[in-house]
């Protein structure tokens, strides 16, 4: 069957010395791979038609057993040209692509992850990357995947945490805050919230565009624990390792542009 849909080049390997499979992630059909074959002969139609970070319009062969499709045609709908002379962005758009590979259902539809992704690329094709713009992204992410930490009220007895509240504790292991009545001694997956993160955290989490993330003065201790906490939790929940995690933030920390 002949499929026709948006596709985000997540992933692109060599399946021989002419041909090449790609992982896009599409919203109709979720993840999905399809050989292009004969893509890098000189003549081929392909050729600048897609490459990483690039939305496109992509027709293909569905193949219902094999699990990779044949592309058919291809056209970039964005090219996104910043990613090939801004390295901290093009570091970031390779931790959302591979997190988005990672989490995203091959072959089944997720509209929401799509969304994300799209307007994520978008975002640091146009304004460039920081810190805090992962930081919100991966906020956004949870909440699409129906795993977003709960930050406004106690896990344990519902009430709502006032703002400054000392000694709360955030129980990555839970999925949320647990207030100071209810904090047991040393909590297994729990850490200590300091009362500004949980503040930082709980703005980025009710903000619908990442510009709350980007206007936020953040002292360089604050994202140090922001990345902690959120790492222990993406790492818990998502029940992965994500090492793309740990290059763009060293990429994005480096002095020089
Ligand atoms: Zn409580």
């Amino acid at each position: 069957m002949i499929h026709k849909t948006q596709a985000i080049v997540l992933r692109c390997y060599p399946y021989s010395n002419t041909s090449r499979i790609v992982s896009w992630l599409t919203p109709e059909d979720g993840r999905i791979a399809t050989l292009v074959k004969g893509s890098q002969r000189p003549k081929s139609l392909f050729l600048g038609q897609y490459d990483l970070f690039y939305t496109c319009e992509l027709i293909y062969y569905a193949r219902e057993r094999a699990g990779i499709h044949i592309a058919r045609e291809c056209a970039p709908l964005k090219t996104r040209d910043r990613f090939r002379f801004d390295w901290k962005a093009a570091a970031a758009a390779s931790y959302l692509s591979d997190l988005l590979f990672r989490v995203s259902p091959p072959d089944a539809p997720h509209h929401d992850l799509f969304d994300l992704l799209d307007s994520g690329l978008d975002q640091l094709a146009s304004l460039g990357a920081s810190v805090p713009f992962l930081f919100w992204f991966e906020l956004k992410l949870l909440e699409a995947l129906g795993l977003a930490p709960r930050l406004k009220h106690c896990l344990n007895c519902e009430r709502e945490l006032r703002s400054g509240a000392r000694r709360a504790t955030f129980s990555y292991a839970r999925g949320g805050i647990l207030c100071p009545a209810c904090v047991e001694a040393n909590p297994a997956g729990s850490l200590p919230i300091a009362p500004d993160i949980l503040a930082i955290l709980t703005g980025w989490q009710r903000a619908r565009s990442s510009q709350a993330a980007l206007s936020t003065q953040c002292t360089s201790w604050q994202l140090g624990e922001i990345e902690k906490l959120l790492g222990l939790f993406l790492s818990y929940h998502l029940d992965m390792a994500l090492p793309s995690r740990g290059i763009a933030l060293d990429v994005l920390k480096r002095k020089v542009a």
